[in-house]
């Protein structure tokens, strides 16, 4: 039965306290509504029982996206056009704009919120999986102040929440640690757009010399919530991708999930094509990491002599340089990325130090005139974000350079591709109150980074 439009009120103080002290005066009878993209169309569907609602569109505190060195802060009043337009979301959350771009045409992507998303809490719900992936946590705040809750305990049944009568989501918080995995998403429904997801899968993998170091995988429209394929994980964790082990993987992706017959689809269809996702996204390892390069070829057969001097601007350690020389014929970029990080874990700290010295200073991007042509052009590229900084900020990196070469004895060594001169000035600013050894393996774990970026810009080249 359709509700009339005269048995509803709607208030909109335009600010977060006021809309705190509401929900607190009366709890549970009055019902934020964001977009209204799911509310509007339960009302008119005579679903709700609420009459009484408070409009928490585009309240300041809601509708912004923080950037901090270790995590980013999205608003749970930010909508989908939101995430897709903010560039930092789509190059380090991949998983999280793919969802946002197939959640309904363009009207409901300019109307419809992350928060909204989250709290209607439908099992088919696009960017919940990848929240899942991303170890995203919450930030819930009412009158009583605010706690901080994992994703993942969110949701405690079918529609059902953490989320008191009085309590909102003001954040969703993203810990920035997964940039350096290969992401994959897909969504299976009669179309990606304006339609259920009959299964949704996102996955994160971070494999190096055809061996599985990390992966994450969560499924959607499955269960009565998204949930982490748990099981499968631990059983592909640590494994070498190969056909037994992706066989194994689709056996127990079958085992693991309990998805239901519907009008949307069936049970069975449901479960193949969840295992067959997971198959794909491990094959996708090999493709990429098998992929031939005919500089990795030609490199191959160089003298040591010349093998060395052409992939030391990669690194700037002659140690490694060596090392990798040594260690070839070396056949794909998994390999060879495999075989740096090793090499450099292992080396000395002087080794160490004679790398850093091969960059330029932050902001400043004339490499040492001791750097190879090749390093100072990748530098200039690597530090392409900081060029276009306003020189308050470059001046703040160049005083921050100062205090950190005269605290360590060294260059500031971030891996800056992509990172703009506020976020490298956050960093710096927190790895100066790092200690003498904390600093030491931080910069080395950057310089891993920037080797492996540098060795895949070479061998694609
Ligand atoms: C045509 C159409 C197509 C759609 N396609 C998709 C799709 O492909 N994939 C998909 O996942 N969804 C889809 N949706 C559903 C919907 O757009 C999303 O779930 C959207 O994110 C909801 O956000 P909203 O701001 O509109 O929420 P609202 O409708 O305003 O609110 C939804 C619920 O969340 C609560 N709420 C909202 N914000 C907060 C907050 N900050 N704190 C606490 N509670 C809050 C409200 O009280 C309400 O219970 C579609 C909807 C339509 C109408």
């Amino acid at each position: 039965m359709r509700s009339h439009p005269a048995d509803y009120e709607l208030v909109a103080p335009g600010n977060l306290p006021s809309v705190l002290s509401l929900l607190a005066q009366e709890p549970g009878t009055w019902l934020p509504i964001a977009g209204g993209t799911d509310l509007m169309v339960q009302y008119a569907a005579g679903h709700l029982a609420a009459r009484k609602f408070v409009s928490i569109w585009n309240l300041p505190e809601l509708r912004r996206i923080e950037i901090l060195p270790g995590e980013i802060r999205v608003g749970a009043g930010c909508t989908y056009t939101d995430l897709i337009e903010n560039a930092l979301v789509n190059r380090e959350f991949p998983l999280l704009t793919s969802a946002a771009r197939w959640t309904g045409g363009v009207a409901n992507q300019n109307r419809g919120t992350l928060g909204g998303n989250i709290v209607n809490a439908s099992p088919a719900a696009d960017s919940l999986p990848a929240l899942l992936m991303y170890g995203a946590e919450l930030i819930l705040v009412s009158v009583r102040g605010e706690r901080r809750v994992l994703y993942e305990n969110f949701h405690t049944g079918y529609r059902k929440t953490q989320c008191a009568a009085d309590e909102m989501i003001q954040f969703v918080i993203l810990p920035r640690q997964f940039s350096n995995y290969r992401a994959y998403t897909r969504k299976i429904g009669a179309r990606n757009a304006q339609a259920i997801s009959k299964v949704c899968l996102a996955a994160l993998g971070r494999v190096a010399g055809g061996v599985v170091e990390d992966i994450r995988l969560a499924v959607g429209s499955v269960a009565p919530i998204p949930f982490r394929l748990t099981e499968t994980e631990k059983g592909i964790r640590g494994k070498r991708i190969d056909p037994a082990l992706i066989l194994l993987a689709k056996e127990t992706v079958a085992r693991e999930i309990q998805p239901i017959d519907d009008i949307r689809s069936s049970a069975r269809y449901r479960r193949a094509v969840t295992a067959n996702l997971v198959a794909e996204f491990l094959n996708g390892f090999n493709e990429a990491g098998n992929k031939k390069s005919s500089v990795l070829t030609r490199w191959n057969s160089l003298p040591s002599e010349e093998a060395e001097l052409e992939i030391l601007p990669c690194c700037g350690s002659n140690s490694w340089a060596r090392q990798m020389a040594a260690l070839r014929p070396i056949e794909n970029e998994d390999s060879l990325l495999a075989a740096s990080s090793k090499i450099w874990r292992s080396l000395t700290e002087a080794d160490w130090v004679e790398a850093f010295a091969h960059h330029p200073r932050i902001g400043h991007v004339v490499a040492p005139s001791t750097a190879p042509a090749r390093s100072a052009q990748w530098s200039s590229e690597e530090q392409q974000k900081v060029g276009a900084a306003e020189n308050d900020v470059l001046a703040a990196l160049m005083e921050g350079n100062r205090t950190y070469e005269q605290r360590f004895r060294r260059i500031f060594i971030v891996c800056a591709t992509g990172k703009s001169a506020h976020t490298i000035l956050d960093i710096l600013q927190r790895r100066l109150r790092n200690d003498d050894q904390a600093e030491l393996q931080e910069s080395a774990e950057q310089q891993r980074q920037i080797t492996s970026l540098r060795l895949k810009k070479w061998i694609s080249e």
